[in-house]
């Protein structure tokens, strides 16, 4: 699907005049921030400025749905633009993203908040600027909802907030029906971009001199599954490692089950590809892996994430549930005793958190909540015990690090990620910013180095 221009063409006329201000509050995974990084680009090339909190017209919230106090978030904020709109403020309010996709969301909305001018689904950014020119200029106050989460759109303007880092989405969707994940339900099945469109757009940021890239998909190791001629994410790395002027390649979140040889040999001939492996684990436990349909057992898990950390100064990122329905104990022992072997640089833990709409849902959990918050504790516990000592193997080393700025809490030194994904503080000066250096690592301290920029 194609973004329409008619509409921006109208809305762009229309802000000449009335000079609107947007404002995007996001909440979510990495997926949602490169969406909002698009709708910014939308309202840009709609004359919108950029506005702040409290003094913006058009508020967009471009929701999610995987933890459950998103709703309350959003229903709060709702509330308070209420008033403003109540005052006669030229306020409009856009609920965008997965929370719409859900019909208990929607009818709510529909009932209780229909001072809402715009409510779409995900993938419905061509249709936003039509949408949005009916509820401002037309001055149609209906609430419509437009589901096309299966389609794939492209040529969508987006605007960047970084001037060296930029994420790319390669695929949407997914099929897998983890049985605690809402997403196959709000952003349909997969879907691949084609690799010619993906390959120009990272073409168009290395010439306007972006270094890194992050690759992005809810399982960015099926893309291509969707095509009839064989076009493998693999495939797709080997060309992008060949863009000039891309330094730094990155992909989030690979499946466990569909991470082949063939990746690993692809990263490990690659000279741009990360040193760094998102694996999400989520439990440790094969009896709790097969309720949650993730199709790997524990020992699979731990002989995959062994062989990748073969590749030298690669780290290891995971994902981890804690107190999934009825989790005993001695199952969540086997969640540490994952964590022990493989040893992981960067662990997001969370405790599991019922979504309505998937089958997990409707599983009897008698576990409480405190036992929940007790492991979740224990986790950290074990983690922050590994992590000085995976950083203290960094130390003497010399990485690649794309320098970002200076270092918000030490303003005399600069700051960038490693390949690893490290946190790296160093002495340097405004002209390295932006650039890839290398950096020898001093010395360690749990969530930072600190090192010297070697010639
Ligand atoms: S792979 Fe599983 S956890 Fe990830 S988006 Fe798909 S269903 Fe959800």
């Amino acid at each position: 699907m194609k973004f329409v221009n008619s509409y921006k063409e109208k809305m762009k006329k229309y802000n000449e005049e009335h000079k609107l201000k947007y404002y995007i509050d996001t909440m979510g995974c990495q997926m949602n921030e490169n969406d909002s990084l698009k709708y910014a680009g939308i309202f840009e090339s709609m004359g919108f400025e950029k506005g702040e909190e409290d003094n913006s017209n058009v508020y967009l919230f471009n929701t999610c749905c995987v933890r459950e106090n998103a709703e309350n978030t959003l229903f709060g904020r709702l509330g308070m633009l209420k008033n403003r709109k109540l005052n006669n403020e030229e306020v409009y309010i856009a609920i965008v993203g997965c929370m719409t996709q859900q019909e208990h969301i929607l009818e709510k909305i529909k009932k209780s908040y229909r001072f809402v001018d715009v409510v779409l689904g995900t993938s419905c950014m061509s249709i936003f600027p039509e949408k949005l020119y009916y509820a401002i200029v037309d001055n149609k106050k209906k609430i419509e909802y437009i589901d096309v989460s299966n389609a794939l759109e492209e040529e969508v303007p987006i605007a960047y907030n970084d001037k060296y880092k930029a994420s790319v989405s390669i695929i949407y969707g997914c099929n897998n029906f983890c049985s605690y994940c809402i997403v196959p339900y709000v952003r349909g099945r997969e879907r691949s971009r084609k690799p010619e469109d993906i390959i120009a757009d990272v073409k168009k940021l290395a010439d306007e001199g972006y270094k890194e890239i992050m690759l992005l998909g809810q399982n960015v190791n099926s893309y291509g599954n969707d095509f009839k001629e064989k076009y493998t994410f693999p495939m797709l790395l080997e060309e992008l490692e060949k863009i000039d002027g891309i330094e730094i390649i990155r992909f989030m979140s690979p499946h466990p089950k569909d991470f082949k040889d063939d990746l690993i040999e692809v990263i490990k001939k690659s000279k741009k590809i990360a040193r760094q492996i998102h694996l999400p684990l989520q439990s440790g436990n094969t009896e709790i892996l097969k309720k949650m349909n993730r199709k790997y057992t524990k020992e699979q898990f731990i002989e995959l994430a062994l062989k990748l950390k073969e590749i030298p100064d690669v780290s290891l990122s995971t994902d981890i549930i804690v107190g999934f329905p009825n989790e005993t104990e001695e199952q969540f022992l086997d969640t540490l005793d994952v964590v022990r072997k493989v040893e992981f640089d960067q662990i997001y833990m969370f405790i599991y958190s019922k979504r309505t709409g998937t089958v997990a849902a409707k599983l009897d959990d008698e576990i409480t909540y405190e036992e929940k918050v007790d492991r979740l504790e224990r986790l950290k516990k074990l983690y922050e015990e590994t992590l000085p000592k995976l950083n203290e193997k960094m130390v003497g080393k010399v990485y690649k690090v794309l320098v970002e700025g200076k270092s918000k809490t030490n303003n005399d030194l600069y700051t960038g990620r490693s390949s690893q994904n490290k946190v790296v503080i160093f002495e340097a000066d405004e002209s390295f910013v932006g650039k890839v250096v290398n950096v020898k690592i001093d010395s360690q301290h749990l969530w930072y180095l600190k090192g010297t920029i070697i010639k």
